[in-house]
């Protein structure tokens, strides 16, 4: 899996600062500047601490399972063209040698709805699905209880409303209030999406 994140932080050189501070515990394997520089900072064998506690499509340590890029940004602002350019093709190559399929490509929020909202509603997936680089896939489906289309997509147990907001980052970023029809015929379009992707690709996740 490659899980993608923001730093929440201002500018490259304090999430380099944090990012390489032991008493941090916490690390990635890329930083991306806004402006499209790249650090390497643990080496793709290596473990990385980016995760943390979480689970996805039933896969608790995904430290363990997991390539993980921090995209410089307050959270706040739109991602940069030469930043979503630099990071679709460290993508390109890292999904290349490691042989991670499109659908393994996920959000911190993704797997840890309740502590985490990066990289957040203005990432843009579909940009990242029209590239083979991610999944956000298009259509509405039927009017299922949300729950069982979010635990086939691959969400933790987590709180509802978390659950929710977490889904509406990636598929859905312009939703806002209470759950709706739209919430769960669009979960019910991805979560058949996902089944197929995975039928396709047995040992994925
Ligand atoms: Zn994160």
């Amino acid at each position: 899996m490659i899980v993608l994140h923001y730093t929440g932080m201002r500018d490259a050189e304090a999430a380099l600062d944090r990012l390489c501070d032991p008493s941090a515990e916490v690390s990635a394997h890329y930083v991306i500047s806004p402006s499209g520089e790249v650090w390497s900072l643990v080496q793709e064998a290596d473990r990385a601490w980016h995760a943390g506690a979480g689970s996805w499509c039933g896969i608790a340590d995904i430290n363990s399972h997991s390539l993980g890029v921090e995209l410089v940004n307050t959270g706040a602002q739109p991602f940069p063209e030469p930043q979503m350019r630099c990071l679709e093709a460290l993508l390109t190559s890292m999904m290349e040698r490691w042989n991670i399929a499109r659908h393994q490509v996920i959000a911190h929020s993704d797997m840890a709805p309740e502590r985490k909202e990066d990289p957040g509603p203005r990432f843009d997936w579909r940009r990242l699905d029209r590239l083979s680089l991610g999944f956000c896939p298009d259509g509405m489906g039927d009017d299922l209880p949300l729950a069982g289309s979010l635990d086939a997509i691959g969400y933790p147990e987590a709180d509802a409303d978390k659950r929710l907001q977490a889904f509406r980052f990636r598929f859905l970023p312009t939703a806002q209030g209470p759950e709706k029809e739209a919430d769960r015929r669009r979960a019910d379009a991805v979560a058949a999406a996902f089944r197929a992707a995975r039928r396709d690709q047995p040992k994925s996740c």
